[in-house]
Order: structure tokens, then sequence, then C-alpha cells
């Protein structure tokens, strides 16, 4: 059997470098004595000391509570402090905004949701989200030089440095305009991505861990986590199993081929479908014109307490992502898979059940366990994924070297 991989040792690198991957252990862990620290880094107590002093001059870290001695001096758990810094994480989920401040363990001190429709002039919504911003941080008695940065997840796959990054603002740099109204420094990067970026920020996950968050929203993509930073690929497609084939009926995609995820297992394909069939779209109660979101809703509601038309129309679906997630666990050898975003909502655990069933009979489960989790299906996630991404891009930068 081929051993693990032994991670690369943190001696011999630069006190920057050192600083980053100190916190980010200080992070994974939740709480850590530097015995601890200095046992699981391989550095020296004394290095250890130095470069805690200067987390904690830089407000990142504090002490707190005792840890068990087995005798002489108590020695004290680090943890991140959550009471001086935050980041910023907006989601542009028409028709409204969501903005969430997060201390720097990413989790929600408070947040805002303003109105935005598509048929509003950019300038002016940002505006309206620099206003609520400002406000956010009155409440909360804090001031933008107090906040690392802004995050803005964007829906679908773009480049997250591109010049493109909504179809209704076309041309429009977003974090440029938003950065000289705040004077806070702004990122861009897809949902799928942000909410990868949350569970591993936010979730324990040592960046020993490679992981894959499966993101439904209307739409399916995934955000994977390699060596503690999201895979990106050439040009920030990477993880676009929207057009992985997984349907012999051989139903014809936009993209030019058929088969896709895209058109037959996301909320929107079974939104589609459920239009289709009159006596069951009767049933569910929504508006003719009503959104895919209404109609996916009521769907997944029925679905899960066993309608039989619905379970098995969701069932169909969650087989396909199953499908996709089982080719990118093999060809990633993934020991974590998380289904996350509001298109898991109320029948989240119909898609929990398939993607662990297929994994079940799969080439690499013959190798090691992979474990399946079905997490947050909160709106929100994306916005607290665009936090942390302010938070692993300004606080652990090691991990982008
Ligand atoms: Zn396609």
């Amino acid at each position: 059997m081929i051993p693990e991989p032994v991670r690369q040792s943190l001696r011999g690198r630069s006190f920057a470098e050192t600083r980053s991957a100190i916190l980010d252990l200080i992070r994974s862990s939740g709480e850590i004595t530097r015995v601890d620290l200095a046992r699981r880094s391989g550095l020296t107590e004394a290095t250890i000391s130095k470069v805690v002093t200067d987390l904690m001059a830089s407000e990142l870290i504090s002490a707190s509570g005792r840890a068990q001695s087995t005798g002489g001096k108590p020695a004290t758990f680090l943890r991140l402090d959550t009471s001086r810094l935050g980041a910023i994480g907006i989601v542009l989920d028409l028709p409204h905004v969501v903005i969430v401040l997060c201390a720097i363990d990413g989790s929600v001190v408070d947040l805002a949701t303003i109105p935005a429709t598509r048929d509003e002039e950019p300038e002016v919504v940002l505006k309206r989200i620099a206003a609520a911003i400002g406000g956010l941080l009155d409440v909360n008695g804090t001031t933008p030089d107090r906040v690392i940065g802004i995050g803005i997840a964007l829906s679908g796959r773009r480049s997250y440095r591109g010049p493109n990054p909504l179809d209704w603002w076309e041309n429009m740099p977003i974090d440029e305009h938003l950065r000289a109204l705040t004077g806070i420094d702004v990122l861009l990067e897809n949902d799928a991505n942000c909410a990868a970026l949350h569970e591993f920020w936010s979730g324990g996950i040592p960046a020993g861990q490679d992981f894959a968050v499966v993101y439904a929203a209307d739409g399916i993509g995934a955000g994977i986590v390699i060596n503690g930073d999201v895979y990106r690929g050439r040009s920030s497609h990477a993880g676009e199993i929207g057009h992985v084939y997984v349907d012999r009926n051989e139903t014809p995609c936009w993209c030019g081929r058929r088969g896709c995820l895209e058109v037959t297992g996301t909320p929107q394909a079974v939104a589609r479908r459920a239009r289709d069939m009159p006596e069951l779209f009767s049933d569910l109660g929504v508006d003719a014109n009503g959104s895919t979101r209404a109609i996916y809703a009521a769907l997944a509601e029925r679905a899960s307490v066993g309608e039989p038309r619905e379970f098995e129309l969701i069932t169909e679906a969650a087989e396909y992502v199953a499908t996709a997630v089982v080719g990118m666990a093999n060809t990633l050898d993934l020991g974590l898979v998380i289904l996350a975003g509001p298109g898991f909502a109320g029948a989240g655990e119909i898609y929990l059940e398939a993607v662990r069933g297929a994994l079940e009979t799969t080439y690499i489960r013959s190798v090691h366990q992979v474990e399946v989790r079905l997490r947050s299906v909160h709106p929100n996630i994306a916005a607290l994924g665009a936090a942390s991404l302010v938070l692993h891009r300004r606080l652990t930068p090691h991990h982008m070297a």
C-alpha cells in the first residue's frame, strides 16, 4: 500500500509563511496550546513563542482558558480572537443582496438584507450596498479599518478576476467601484468556491484534508479544496460539474453536448421538468409564472414527505448528481464530499442518500472511506463563504504560494 503523502515541513520558511501557517493551525484546531503547536508544526517552542507574540500583537489570536497540565505551569489555550477584526461577505442573490459581517473565525456577527433587481443601475445598487455596510459597522461599534476586506460571491462560473462578473452588470468592475465607495479592499469569487472556503475556514478542516463542496443554488457547481486552497484550474472553471455526462436519455444541453448534469440534475432542470407535467404542477399550488426556486421548493417539500411523483423526480435528479460526484471523487481521490447550498433545502436527505449509496460501490471506496456530509442549506451560505474568502486570502496567504 502506498503511504499517505507527508505534508511539507514548516522548517526553513520565511517568518511571514511560518506565521501564516501557525495561524492556520490555530484556526483548524479551534483551540491549541503552544506545546501542541510546536509538536504539530515540527517547529521549536522558541519559534512558536515568537510567532504567537506577533499574532497576539496583531489582535488575530487571544489566550483563553487553561489546559490540563501534568505538573508545572498550566498551559493556556490559543484561539482566534473574535472580538476585534472582521470581514464582510456579500451575495448578490437577486431580488435581494445579503451582507454579513463575520468575526475572523467566520462566525456571523450581524447581517443586513437589501432589495435589488436586475432592472436597476448597478451604480445605484452599489451605493445602497455601501450605505448598508456603513450602517452594519456603526450598529456593531466597529470601523472600516477593522474590516480585513469585503468578499462578493457571484453565481455561476466565471473568472474571479475577470471583467464580466455578473451578466446584469456587464463590463462593470464591481470590486473597484465598491472599493472606491467603502475604502475597503474587495475580492470576487464564484459561489461554489465561496461555499467550499466557508466549510474549510469555519468547519475546522485542516489544510491537509482535500475535499469538495457540491454547491446547489439554481444550478450546481463544485468547489474543490486541495492543499488548503481552492483549485481553480486554468481559467477558474475547475469544479464545473454541470457539464459532466450523466444522462443516458441524452437530453440536449445549451453547451452543445447532450446528457449534461446542468439540464437533468439541477434544481432548475427539475423545476423545468415539473412544468412539463401539468397534473403534478397543478398539485404543487405554485403560480404558473412562479420562479424556479418557488417551484423547486414546493417539489422538494412534497418529495420529502413521500409524495411518489415528486419523490421520483427529485430522486432521479439526486442520482444524476451522485453520478457526477462519483466521477469527481474517483478522479481526485477525495476522502470527503460536502453537500451545501439552498438547492439542497427541503430534500437534502434524498441527495445525501443517493450520493452515499453511489459512492459505496465505486472504485475509490475499495481503497478508502469517502465521507459525505450534508451541511448548511441556508441561502446565506455563499455570503458567509465570501467573508471566508477574505479571511483565507488575507490571513493565511501561504496557501496561495
Ligand atoms: Zn452541457
